[in-house]
């Protein structure tokens, strides 16, 4: 059988794109990946102890786009969840993004008082600061917090997971986790937070339940090309493959996870803890604090983050700073002379460093842009 459209890759960026074009357009569409499981890396199952766990990560779901979460909505309920991270700081485990809380715990109340009026006295209630513009700070108390915070909570983390320091990278990825001025101890700021009640894989499950989507995992697209019949393709694999490598490769992140069991209720006192200045993991993820679920046993995963080996492991990080950025965009500028017959699209594809929701909301918005009006 010839399918409309091939798509490549079974994650967020693949399924939402597969069940858009079956669902709008009728057309036929086959979708494979090379792994034994469709979800891409937000796939969840159920261990040995029956704990739902996320096998590539801790996966929350948080967005402001009411498009996303609607458009989701339609195949999965919610477990209401805002996630909360503490960080091994000193001894002490304190909130991460680093707040006024987060203040308290550490320095004597005098000069937590201290720290929390000057900081207002620069900035407004409720602001997010990246650490990288904190650190610029002329103000000498400002100066000295700003370090203490750029050292305790952002270099050794970073230099574990990148092998780089903050200023190596794009600003954009330590600004993700920002000083908040304010007390919120929330991870994400986001209208719209949860996770599946069934979880992610049954959530994908949903999306491609439609009688004009096949799919066959175990499938690698570059050894299996000559096999595949197709009009239309759809690649949101790591977009220096689909070109062999021809400017040279894109470095990718990847990890190592350990995942234990534990003979008792629970293990920690929150989902995620980091340990920014201690050991060679970065986090430790408590799983049962996503499901809720009632059991007498609790499953962690341990995060080691590693160098990228084609072929070894996994490529889960597009590391996003100027030279890296650059080879991408040798290779997006091949990619758009194609015809029009090919689309990249995905945290591999696009070598950006997407949440989920941005991924579907760019799902979405391709179909809308690109593939509903050929019809
Ligand atoms: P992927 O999920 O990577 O899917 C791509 C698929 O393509 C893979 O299954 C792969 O096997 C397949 N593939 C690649 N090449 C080929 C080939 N040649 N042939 C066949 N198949 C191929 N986002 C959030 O919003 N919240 C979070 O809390 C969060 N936590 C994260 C934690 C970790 C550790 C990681 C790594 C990511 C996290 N993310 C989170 C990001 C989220 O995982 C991504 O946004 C999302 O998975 C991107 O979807 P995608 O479809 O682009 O890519
Ligand atoms: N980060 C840090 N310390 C922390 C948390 C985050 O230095 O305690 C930095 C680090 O560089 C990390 C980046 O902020 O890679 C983004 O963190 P996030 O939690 O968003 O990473 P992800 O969940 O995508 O791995």
């Amino acid at each position: 059988m010839i399918y409309d459209y091939l798509i490549v890759g079974a994650g967020f960026a693949g399924c939402v794109l597969a069940e858009r074009i079956a669902s709008q357009s009728g057309n036929k569409v086959l979708i494979i990946d090379r792994r034994n499981h469709i979800g891409g890396n937000c796939y969840d199952y159920y261990d040995e102890s029956g704990v739902l766990v996320h096998k590539y990560g801790p996966h929350i779901f948080h967005t402001s786009s009411h498009k996303v979460w609607e458009y989701l909505s339609q195949f999965t309920e919610w477990i209401p969840y805002e996630h909360k991270v503490l960080a091994v700081i000193e001894g002490k485990k304190v909130p991460v993004p680093f707040n006024f809380n987060s203040i308290n715990l550490i320095f004597p109340e005098e000069q937590a008082k201290r720290f929390q009026s000057l900081l207002l006295e620069k900035y407004r209630y409720g602001l997010k600061v990246p650490i990288l513009k904190l650190i610029e700070s002329r103000e000498n108390e400002l100066k000295y917090l700003a370090d203490f915070i750029y050292k305790n909570v952002f270099y050794g983390y970073t230099v574990k997971q990148w092998g780089l320091k903050p200023e190596e990278l794009d600003f954009s990825v330590t600004s993700r986790v920002p000083v908040l001025i304010g007390h919120d101890d929330r991870y994400f700021y986001d209208t719209y937070q949860g996770i599946p009640l069934k979880g992610y894989t049954e959530l994908f499950n949903n999306i491609i339940k439609n009688k004009n989507i096949d799919v066959l995992l175990n499938t690698d697209y570059h050894l299996n090309i000559s096999n595949l019949k197709y009009d239309k393709l759809i690649f949101t694999g790591p977009i220096d493959e689909y070109f062999d490598y021809c400017f040279g490769r894109l470095p990718y992140r990847s990890l190592e996870f350990e995942f234990r069991t534990f003979d008792k209720e629970w293990f920690q006192e929150a989902a995620q803890v980091n340990y920014p200045n201690d050991f060679d993991y970065t986090r430790i993820t408590e799983f049962k604090h996503f499901s809720k679920q009632e059991l007498p046993i609790t499953s962690v995963a341990y995060e080691y983050p590693k160098a990228y080996i084609n072929g070894v492991n996994e490529p889960y990080y597009p590391i996003q700073r100027k030279e890296n950025d650059e080879l991408y965009n040798k290779y997006k500028a091949i990619a758009d002379r194609l015809d029009e017959k090919v689309l990249f699209l995905g945290r591999l594809a696009e070598y950006k460093y997407y949440n989920m929701d941005q991924i579907v909301g760019v799902a979405l918005m391709t179909f809308e842009k690109q593939i509903a009006k050929e019809k």
